[in-house]
């Protein structure tokens, strides 16, 4: 191998892992973060020996690489960034670094605008609970780059967001998963669509008809990407609403049941048993059940690791059912997409807390749903005009508070025996919380501190 200068932009998990498994292949390697770097990171770079910076950029250290691996959160206008495409540098991302090294190991990769999270896990657990030789990275989990540098897997689960994507070149994932696309993060795409939907497409990048593509028959945003562009990989859709045949199998939902098939290998799933609740979810599983038969797990045991897998934290997490009503966290419902899958799967009259930072919503689409299950809704939030006027007249009771105190209160006032309180904001959490999960955990803690 040439040894090569790589210069490390951001020092967060996708970064600290990459500038390290780029040390101990034996690169020249230089780190260098805007901002602030974990002591956690920091203590693992200087075990490594990794040259680093924080706090500014060294422009000449960076213009001097021969290839640039950049965390996903530091956007194409970054000023730094502009510098190295003017002078013809490669910009790659962390797993289009790390695959590079991982030898035969195998990837399953997820992505999609909601879903994420939910199917990464799942997808670990059933290939965890099988006894498969398996991390999890992306998003979540370990930084990929570091497991990569570090231990030796047979399978990588790895969470992509569309900005890994975008650097990602030579990179082939066996098995993709896509989930959705719905308009997200516009801002970094120009705030065109179609840029942010050809991002999310580059998850079938480099497949051959060997490797396997997982995605959303329902989703026509998907379905005509495909018609336009056909791929080469074994299609294997997942749907509710549509019916698509597809040779290398697929899933589908009818009722409450849904069967899940791979060549020769089939399981059903009675989604009512499951404990992660909704239509949403059964979408989740469903594609997590075509990537576990997939990878070769035995039908039965993809049933059990299904059937035994909880909420992660902040999605539609039931907190605790208190005088008949119950408290459900699904913080991390930031966009209308992911609010529209939580009211779908509201079952009791509903105590709604919404707001935030707006990021250009249009509720439109919760409409049908907030008329039929919500009763009351309460706007948590800085600035909570858009939300009142977007639901007055369809919601009969809306009360506007700035913090989560008095929407609390509001919200058990409001309750009665058989409600739900649901905090599904629509919303960044920026104005009042520092992220999703710290608004998350205040309202857990409020919710088991002040109501008895
Ligand atoms: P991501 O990692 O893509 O943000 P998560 O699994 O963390 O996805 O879920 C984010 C939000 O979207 C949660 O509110 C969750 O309930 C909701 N959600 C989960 N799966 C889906 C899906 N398939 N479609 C739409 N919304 C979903």
């Amino acid at each position: 191998m040439k040894r090569q200068r790589i210069v490390v932009l951001g020092g967060g998990i996708s970064g600290y892992g990459s500038a390290i498994l780029a040390k101990k292949v034996g690169h020249d390697v230089f780190l260098s973060d805007a901002g602030t770097i974990s002591e956690l990171y920091r203590e693992r770079l200087e075990q490594w020996g990794v040259e680093y910076e924080q706090g500014g950029h060294s422009m000449d250290k960076i213009l001097s690489a021969t290839e640039v691996i950049k965390s996903p959160g530091i956007p194409d206008k970054a000023p730094v960034v502009v510098a190295l495409r003017e002078k013809g540098i490669a910009v790659i991302s962390e797993m289009e670094f790390a695959a590079r090294y991982m030898g035969k190991a195998k990837t399953i990769c997820i992505t999609g605008s909601n879903g994420k999270t939910t199917t990464t896990s799942l997808i670990y657990k059933i290939l965890s609970d099988a006894g498969y030789n398996v991390a999890l990275g992306g998003n979540i989990g370990e930084s990929f780059a570091y497991s990569v540098a570090t231990a030796q897997y047979d399978w990588y689960v790895l969470e992509l967001s569309s900005f890994q994507l975008d650097g990602m070149f030579d990179f082939r994932a066996n098995i993709a998963v896509l989930m959705n696309i719905t308009p997200d993060h516009l801002d970094r795409y120009n705030y065109c669509f179609q840029n942010y939907i050809d991002s999310k497409m580059r998850i079938t990048r480099n497949q051959n008809s060997r490797d396997c593509f997982i995605y959303s028959a329902d989703d026509q945003i998907i379905t005509q990407e495909l018609e336009k562009h056909p791929l080469r990989s074994r299609e294997l859709p997942f749907m509710a609403r549509t019916a698509v045949a597809s040779g290398a199998g697929d899933a589908c939902l009818s009722g409450s049941l849904f069967t899940a098939r791979v060549g020769s290998s089939e399981v059903e799933i009675d989604t009512d048993k499951m404990q992660i609740k909704g239509l949403h979810n059964a979408y989740d599983a469903m594609a997590a059940a075509l990537a576990a038969l997939a990878a070769g797990v035995e039908p039965e045991k993809v049933a059990q690791s299904i059937y035994s897998f909880s909420p992660v934290e902040h999605r539609l997490e039931p907190v605790a059912e208190i005088d008949g009503v119950l408290y459900i966290n699904d913080s991390k419902a930031t966009n209308v997409d992911s609010v529209w899958y939580a009211l779908e799967s509201m079952t009791r009259p509903t105590v709604w807390i919404a707001g935030g930072t707006d990021k250009g919503n249009d509720y439109t689409p919760l409409v049908k749903f907030a008329k039929e299950k919500v009763h009351t809704l309460i706007c948590m939030g800085l600035d909570n005009n858009k939300l009142q006027t977007s639901f007055e007249g369809i919601v009969p009771n809306i009360i506007s508070t700035d913090s989560l105190d008095s929407a609390m209160r509001a919200a058990v006032s409001a309750a009665k025996s058989g409600d739900a309180v649901l905090l599904s904001p629509a919303c960044a959490s920026f104005d009042l919380f520092k992220n999703y999960c710290q608004r998350g955990e205040l309202f857990k803690e409020w919710v088991n501190q002040n109501v008895k």
